[in-house]
């Protein structure tokens, strides 16, 4: 409804020309010209896009205060009239969807969702959107960020989960990491791994607890590993 009457208010000038709706997460915002901004946005039936905010650097934007990062929000714009970037018209912030002690990995899944997900792509809304708030369903935002990590990770089709063997496919009992990669003991085959615990295995049913060091250290080995591998492309 916000969003209803604020596009009301905002769009008077602009009838003419058509008017596109939908939900987003904000991944990026970037300071263009004197007072504008262009934003990258996950939209739910859109996917990734580009829009251009007219004056919303000023302070007596009304825009302003609804274009924050970790929050759903609700969009209008128009499109380009030839290529290029749509204007937006309208925004409507949604509840935060993280507490504060989890936004510094809020921010950081984003940058995540940012590379795995390209302006065209189709997708990427849901696959951020669900692995945030499985970061926000963790007592500890470290364990949630890897957790949420390797689970957009592999819904972005990057990867497998931990709970089965990269190369065979089994679900086996004891499984390692070993050259990049999870490895049953049968695939290892004699080579060097260590056993992946059973919190980065199955983290959703392991959220309420407090990770040890060595579980923790794990983790941020295998996923830093997973990005540099995807940075480096
Ligand atoms: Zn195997």
């Amino acid at each position: 409804m916000v969003a209803r009457s604020m596009a009301a208010a905002t769009l008077a000038p602009m009838r003419s020309r058509a008017e596109t709706t939908d939900q987003a997460l904000l991944l990026r915002r970037i300071p263009f010209r004197e007072s504008s901004l262009v934003l990258h946005l996950l939209t739910r039936d859109h996917g990734r896009i580009a829009l251009l905010a007219r004056g919303a650097r000023r302070p007596s934007s009304r825009m302003r205060p609804h274009l924050t990062l970790l929050a759903p929000l609700s969009l209008r714009w128009v499109e380009a009239r030839c290529s290029g970037m749509g204007t937006l018209t309208a925004v409507a912030r949604g509840r935060e969807l993280l507490p504060p002690s989890h936004h510094l990995a809020g921010l950081e899944l984003l940058a995540l969702a940012a590379r795995l997900f390209h302006e065209g792509d189709g997708h990427g809304f849901a696959e951020c959107h669900r692995s945030l708030a499985l970061l926000g369903g963790f007592v500890l935002p470290e364990a949630g960020w890897i957790a949420a990590a390797l689970e957009l990770l592999h819904r972005a089709g990057w990867i497998d989960t931990l709970d089965r063997c990269w190369r065979c496919g089994s679900p086996a009992d004891r499984l390692f990491w070993s050259a990049g990669g999870c490895r049953c003991g049968t695939c290892l085959a004699g080579a060097r791994g260590r056993e992946i615990g059973q919190e980065l295995r199955r983290p959703l049913a392991a959220r309420e607890f407090r990770w040890d060091d060595a579980t923790l250290a794990q983790g941020r080995e295998i996923v830093r590993t997973l990005v540099r591998r995807l940075v480096e492309g």
